[in-house]
């Protein structure tokens, strides 16, 4: 930690004086180009970034004037900044997870979120949705980053998941009676359509950009079953009207088959996991043109984790045991079904920074590289809405960009290593 934390602050302070004089432009000398839209790669190519946006891009290496900075990415790829559609930047779960949602404060959880964010950062990742935190700290996090105050990436938070009554994000799942454990909207546990209205409304006024329900049982909830619908269809229906109102997206976490149609049919824009995605799902997915956002590696990480009997609580080692294989199998088949796909880890499920290793296992699910690049860069921008700023190299653009060794359409590992970061005309990371 105390290393990232070291480097992040040397770095910024570095781009600071670096950044000093106003006529200064960044010139990345690009080996390779991927834009985030074309299939094309551009080979030897400048791209300039003056005072945060792209102002040229040219083929060969430009010399640089005095003041300017030069990126010698002569060897790597440029990529515009990554998008990762679902993590929780408020936490990071660990064998005293459960026990820590009595031990930390809103100010703890804070300050974690603010290490997570910046390891986020330096992994390559510019933007991402964040799908539920705790004391909606995701806001503050992200008010600070867009106001420069810390380093992260831009931030389209959730705020409190929104669960039914011992839903999978019910927080007080397992507590003893003594403890108050009734929650209500304001707290995200919602029973029928006036309370869904209400937990929406609830977002709109902490300042979420957009909505999460969990429409079925999760793995790491203290509670029996990962799959079981947890919503009706009318109050799914009754959360994503609301949300209209607000101009909000709606995210559903969903595991099992029933849940996942109710949640399509209820008007949801993108399912969370899928992992036991029917054919019938995949149809209704298509029609309905919802989004699928994977996590793979969160599948593969509980498992993983799963093989220590004493790493999770008794109630969820059955759970990661059940669903970590299973997503895999079904990302396969919905790639293959034309289902539209975006990049998701569900990272806080499984370390902060190690967010790329996605790429390798939708690779490995039949996605050429290319695409899942494009799942992670021009898809996720064009379906936030922001696609006039950012996820892709062009002129005009937002300078938000991350570079890899190598070539990630030969070795997709190698979006694991990114070894340059620029936001908010800062470089964060440089080769
Ligand atoms: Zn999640």
């Amino acid at each position: 930690m105390s290393r990232v934390a070291a480097r992040l602050g040397t770095l910024t302070l570095s781009a600071l004086l670096l950044g000093g004089s106003a006529q200064a432009a960044t010139l990345i000398h690009a080996g390779r180009l991927i834009d985030g839209i074309s299939d094309a790669v551009k080979t030897n190519q400048t791209v300039v970034v003056e005072a945060g946006r792209i102002t040229a891009i040219e083929a060969g290496f430009r010399t640089p004037r005095d003041g300017d900075r030069v990126i010698d990415l002569r060897n790597g790829t440029l990529l515009p900044g990554l998008f990762d559609m679902h993590v929780h930047l408020t936490g990071e779960y660990s064998k005293s997870s459960e026990l820590d949602g009595f031990k930390k404060n809103e100010a703890d959880v804070a300050i974690d979120g603010v290490v997570y964010a910046g390891r986020t950062l330096l992994a390559g990742f510019t933007t991402v949705r964040d799908l539920g935190d705790a004391y909606r700290a995701s806001i503050p996090l992200r008010n600070a980053i867009n106001a420069g105050k810390v380093p992260g990436p831009r931030i389209i938070a959730a705020g409190k998941a929104i669960a039914s009554t011992g839903g999978h994000a019910d927080p007080t799942n397992g507590w003893a009676r003594k403890f108050p454990a009734d929650p209500g909207p304001d707290e995200g546990v919602i029973n029928g359509v006036d309370d869904a209205r209400k937990a929406v409304r609830q977002r709109y006024k902490d300042g979420s950009d957009t909505i999460k329900i969990t429409a079925t049982g999760g793995v790491l909830s203290i509670a029996k079953n990962g799959l079981n619908p947890q919503m009706t269809e009318e109050e799914i229906r009754a959360v994503v009207t609301t949300a209209r109102d607000y101009g909000f997206k709606v995210a559903a976490h969903a595991h099992g088959a029933e849940g996942i149609k109710r949640a399509v049919r209820g008007g949801v824009d993108s399912i969370e996991h899928g992992t036991f995605m029917d054919d019938e799902g995949m149809k209704l997915m298509k029609e309905h043109g919802t989004f699928y956002v994977p996590t793979l590696s969160a599948g593969r990480w509980v498992f993983e984790q799963a093989q220590d009997p004493n790493f999770f609580p008794p109630i969820v080692r059955p759970k990661a045991l059940q669903v970590g294989p299973q997503i895999q199998g079904t990302f396969a088949k919905a790639y293959k079904s034309g289902v539209k796909i975006m990049f998701g880890t569900d990272t806080g499920v499984g370390k902060h920074g190690d967010n790329a290793r996605e790429f390798k296992l939708m690779v490995e699910g039949g996605m050429p590289a290319m695409q899942a690049i494009r799942a992670a860069t021009s898809v996720p921008a064009k379906f936030l809405d922001i696609d006039d700023q950012t996820g892709s190299i062009a002129v005009g653009k937002l300078g938000e960009l991350a570079g890899v060794p190598g070539d990630p359409l030969t070795d997709i590992s190698v979006m694991e290593r990114v070894v340059f970061v620029m936001k908010d005309n800062t470089v964060y990371k440089a080769p």
